[in-house]
């Protein structure tokens, strides 16, 4: 990636072809059979990059390279100054914000003003968090009895666990990819990255800045490629590996899980969600509306995060639903450069597909489309991309398989109840357990409520309100661990115990 990427608007980056290679050992190469993928922007669906397909040999190469970086420079460094690495990590993302912002737009098309406030910032976040963070850990010790009365002092140390391989989805890919990397490096493992086929651009950028900020060569690796068959696949079955930390499809890591048995490694799972909002009738009506409309077409429905069950108190249905349908109504679709856009394509025409089927799925299955259910039309050359509208149901079963399944896209279905409990019974009736969203003033029902909903984060009159340090992740199929804050660093290190016999 050598060219500056300039210029914001969607016609002059159409027009340049970029070349995305791997990042192995500190250096830019193409995969050893010279293989390439086109990377396709979905605002108008032109190609965006060619990008070198890792083989298993270049991932071997890859990780031999992020094990001999462990016995190196990197693992030789003391703690301070490997974090201080990190922190001029996180300034140079900040520096280079501007090629990040149009690296992440060029692959996702997601708006400006959404890339500009979450992803690229959050990127750096992420790597600050950690800094400080694990500066400040403390281990435990306990001062033992003996019999001869002298005693024993246990004490704990943390270590790194090695070659951590890193797998990321495509719909926040830098936020995500640094969500993991930032932690993983910031205990003393080294990284070898596989982004998204989709969006291989902020993960191969980000090598020039760790190159740029002295980050030892090795430490940082990307991959790029598929999943079976491909480099994900080659990097779960890798036996230098030694964790797999995961973001994506919970039948994705169902399939990870089982490739990486056979090691016994331990696995750090970020999974679906098939997320509830629960609006009572005494919520404050205008900041739930905003709140769930936010929740379900914020980054086109593609976070993992976004409501696409949405539960609201019978008395306030018909005006929440008239509400929620005049949002959907003024989201604008368009250039992702272009301030005024608010919603951006689904990810690829592939996917398009799936969430067209589960609109044609929720007509078949008795529901109501109350807006949207199709493709826009919008002009040339949007009109090439893979737009789609904004989409509110209802009148489906709760086993209708809409109700059930993840779509992935900016589509919720709303339904009325009649009381807490049944509001309560009908949110937990699901496999995932991600996040829930409570829409009420009565603190009582909503601390009551927080309790009781099976999932790992419950925003309460919020939606999306990060604090880096708490606890992340799913119940269920939506995923295993935790991370974030202390969490991130038992993942990534190994707690070992000390006994001294004093
Ligand atoms: P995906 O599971 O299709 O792909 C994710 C990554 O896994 C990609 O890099 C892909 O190439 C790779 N992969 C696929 N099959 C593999 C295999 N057999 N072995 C190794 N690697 C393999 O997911 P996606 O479509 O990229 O992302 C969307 C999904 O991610 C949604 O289900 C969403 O809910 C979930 N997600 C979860 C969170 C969370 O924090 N819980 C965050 C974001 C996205």
């Amino acid at each position: 990636m050598s060219e500056t990427l300039l210029h914001s608007t969607l016609e002059n980056r159409s027009s340049k072809i970029q070349s995305y290679r791997l990042f192995i050992n500190g250096e830019y190469v193409d995969a050893s059979i010279g293989a390439t993928f086109e990377d396709i922007n979905p605002v108008n669906g032109q190609v965006i990059a060619r990008v070198s397909e890792a083989n298993v040999d270049d991932v071997d190469r890859a990780v031999q390279a992020a094990k001999r970086a462990m016995s190196g420079e990197w693992g030789k460094m003391g703690t301070n100054a490997r974090l201080d690495l990190l922190s001029r990590v996180a300034d140079r993302i900040m520096d280079r914000f501007d090629e990040f912002l149009e690296a992440e737009i060029a692959d996702t098309g997601k708006p400006v003003s959404w890339a500009k406030a979450i992803d690229i910032p959050r990127g750096a976040a992420n790597f600050r968090l950690f800094a400080n963070l694990v500066r400040n850990v403390p281990n435990e010790s306990y001062q033992t009895d003996t019999e001869d009365g002298f005693g024993a002092l246990n004490y704990a140390i943390r270590v790194p666990l090695g070659v951590v391989g890193v797998i990321c989805p495509w719909n926040l890919p830098l936020l995500l990819m640094t969500w993991k990397v930032a932690p993983a490096l910031a205990c003393g493992n080294t990284v070898v990255v596989k982004p998204s086929e989709e969006t291989p651009g902020t993960a191969t950028l980000l090598g020039e800045v760790m190159n740029e900020v002295g980050v030892p060569a090795g430490v940082y690796n990307v991959v790029h490629g598929f999943g079976p068959g491909s480099a994900g696949e080659a990097l779960t079955q890798h036996p230098d590996v030694a964790a797999i930390t995961f973001t994506g499809e919970s039948q994705t890591g169902a399939a990870i899980m089982k490739r990486v048995a056979d090691g016994v490694k331990p696995v750090s799972f970020e999974l679906g969600g098939k997320n509830p909002a629960l609006v009572f009738a005494d919520a404050d009506f205008s900041a739930a509306v905003s709140g769930v409309a936010r929740s379900t077409f914020a980054n086109c429905g593609q976070v993992c995060l976004c409501s696409e069950r949405v539960y609201v108190e019978r008395s306030i249905f018909d005006r929440f639903v008239e509400a929620l349908t005049d949002r959907a109504g003024k989201l604008k679709m368009g250039d992702p450069f272009q301030g005024s856009t608010t919603m951006g394509p689904l990810i690829s025409k592939e996917h398009r597909e799936k969430v067209l089927g589960y609109y044609e799925l929720a007509r078949e299955e008795g529901g109501t489309v109350v807006t949207g259910g199709g493709v826009p039309e919008l002009e040339d050359p949007y009109s090439n991309g893979s737009f789609v509208q904004p989409t509110i149901l209802t009148g489906l079963s709760e086993n209708a398989r809409v109700v059930k399944e993840e779509v992935f896209g900016p589509v919720c279905h709303v339904q009325p109840f009649d009381s807490e409990e049944e509001a309560l019974a009908m949110a937990n009736d699901t496999e995932y357990g991600l996040c829930a969203a409570l829409w009420t003033q009565n603190l009582s029902r909503a601390h009551r409520l927080a309790a009781q909903i099976d999932v790992g984060i419950t925003w309460i009159n919020s939606w999306l309100l990060r604090d880096l340090r708490t606890p992340f992740g799913g119940t269920g199929i939506s995923g295993i661990g935790r991370e974030g804050g202390i969490h991130s660093v038992n993942f990534y290190s190994e707690l070992r115990n000390v006994c001294v016999k004093l």
